[in-house]
């Protein structure tokens, strides 16, 4: 986990802040929608755009969900927090600032379990959850020497996600994306597609000596995927490694991923001179919430990726990893639950990880457009079990039902594949064979083997 240098061991700590983007068919203070690839500002009501004398109403809607993702998080719900002015001039910020959370985030400290490859568990802390406006986007790539502004996500409201630095390393930075990507879209409140960009990762990587405080960090901002994000991680350890064992010192500072190069670079530095002047917005009042409002939202919760990994150990007998790999997605979870039913949950779940996921890897679809359904996929298992093919035969009828999209039982009956079983036709089948090789029998009989 940590980094090997030329003069000993370092450890790499790690804290992420994720930015994401709350389901909602309006944004955080507007009724503008908010679909994804709409025509640059069609989405942009006035509230949005700024014009003088609009007033922000907050949308209930997106309240519930950041209450809902807190609860996910088993975080502590703030029941009252407030709204606060971030000030900075930017383009595409028309009101020169956002509305977000600074002192008081309607949601506090919480956990995340990661699940290691090991089958272990390891709890990261969460340290806060607040809400705020995403700002619009520039467009440097419209023409040759002129931007323009894209308002469509200006106002659009985002959940950001703080984690204590009790990360150790790339693996549990995927980890935990991974992880609170999955809590995220089992909640529905945020899809967790990193590629459209509804949740973006700020990296905070710092190393120090085993048992030293914690050093100075570097912010690698905007990651957006998994992989980029512990490949920023593995670069940017080692940079810092290489540049304390050279006898230079870590600059606190904002940089880049550059993913075509895979290295960090520093952002300039007015990029990231920070004055916010951070004030409570006069246009909003404090937000509170009931009880009865907070505990409603916690008893419609759904079963969550931790609470599904448990019953499937317990209820299918299975091993941690395999449990933790068929919850991370809530259709997955449902399609192995249909395949178990009734069947040995073990071979099932062989079935469904081993072959089902790697072909809908291979075909890069996902299992809510696998080819095989679970209702098929359970007729194979069916055929292993009560011995009408073998194993290894199952593996040749399920290339053909991935390609076909038949069932197994056809297939086994069109191709012959049927595997007899009973003793005494094979013996007779045997016997026939020998008969009709009556000669070589004599051969063998008479010593020439
Ligand atoms: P800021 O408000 O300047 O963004 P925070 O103290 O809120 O700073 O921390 C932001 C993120 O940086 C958090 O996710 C936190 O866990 C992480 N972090 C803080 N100190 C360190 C450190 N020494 N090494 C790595 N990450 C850190
Ligand atoms: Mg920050």
């Amino acid at each position: 986990m940590g980094i090997q240098g030329a003069t000993g061991e370092w450890e790499i700590v790690i804290g992420c802040e994720v930015h994401a983007q709350i389901v909602s068919k309006a944004k955080l203070f507007s009724g503008a929608p908010t679909d994804f690839g709409a025509e640059p500002n069609t989405q942009v009501s006035l509230v949005d755009a700024a014009m003088p004398g609009m007033l922000p109403v907050i949308n209930g809607e997106c309240v519930r969900q950041a209450v809902r993702t807190g609860l996910g998080l088993k975080a502590e719900i703030n029941r009252v927090s407030i709204f606060d002015r971030k000030n900075y001039f930017y383009p595409d910020l028309p009101a020169g600032y956002q509305i977000s959370q600074w002192t008081h985030p309607i949601v506090g400290k919480g956990e995340v379990l990661l699940d290691l490859p090991d089958g272990k568990t390891r709890t990261v802390g969460i340290t806060r959850l607040h809400l705020e406006q995403d700002a619009g986007k520039s467009l440097h790539d419209q023409h040759p020497n002129q931007t323009y502004v894209d308002l469509n996500r200006a106002g659009v409201a985002l959940m950001e996600i703080v984690s204590e630095p009790d990360l150790r390393g790339s693996e549990e930075v995927g980890a935990y994306l991974r992880k609170l990507r999955s809590i995220l879209r089992y909640l529905g409140t945020c899809d967790g597609n990193m590629e459209e960009g509804s949740m973006r990762c700020d990296v905070n990587v710092s190393v120090r000596r085993p048992g030293e405080p914690y050093g100075t960090r570097c912010e690698i901002k905007n990651v957006n995927s998994v992989r980029f994000a512990m490949q920023a991680v593995e670069y940017e350890a080692r940079r810092q490694v290489d540049l304390l064992e050279d006898g230079g010192t870590i600059r606190q500072e904002t940089r880049l991923f550059d993913s075509a190069k895979g290295e960090t670079r520093p952002m300039r530095s007015k990029e990231e001179a920070h004055d916010y002047r951070y004030f409570p917005d006069p246009d909003l009042l404090p937000l509170r919430l009931s009880e009865d409002c907070v505990e409603e939202l916690r008893a419609a919760l759904p079963e969550l990726p931790d609470d599904k990994k448990e019953r499937f150990i317990t209820e299918y007998s299975l091993q941690p990893y395999d449990a933790g790999v068929l919850v991370a997605e809530q259709e997955n979870a449902a399609y192995y639950e249909k395949v178990a039913k009734g069947r040995d949950p073990k071979l099932a779940a062989n079935w469904v990880i081993g072959e089902l996921f790697g072909a809908l890897n291979k075909k890069g679809v996902p299992v809510t457009a696998s080819p095989v359904s679970a209702e098929d996929l359970g007729g194979l298992v069916d055929l292993i079990a009560d011995d009408t093919i073998s194993g290894r035969i199952a593996k040749d009828v399920f290339a053909e039902m991935v390609e076909t999209g038949k069932p197994a039982a056809a297939i086994v009956e069109e191709k012959g594949l049927r595997q007899v079983t009973d003793t005494g036709a094979i013996e007779a089948a045997i016997a026939q064979v020998l008969a009709g090789e009556a000669e070589k029998v004599a051969d063998y009989k008479g010593g020439n083997r």
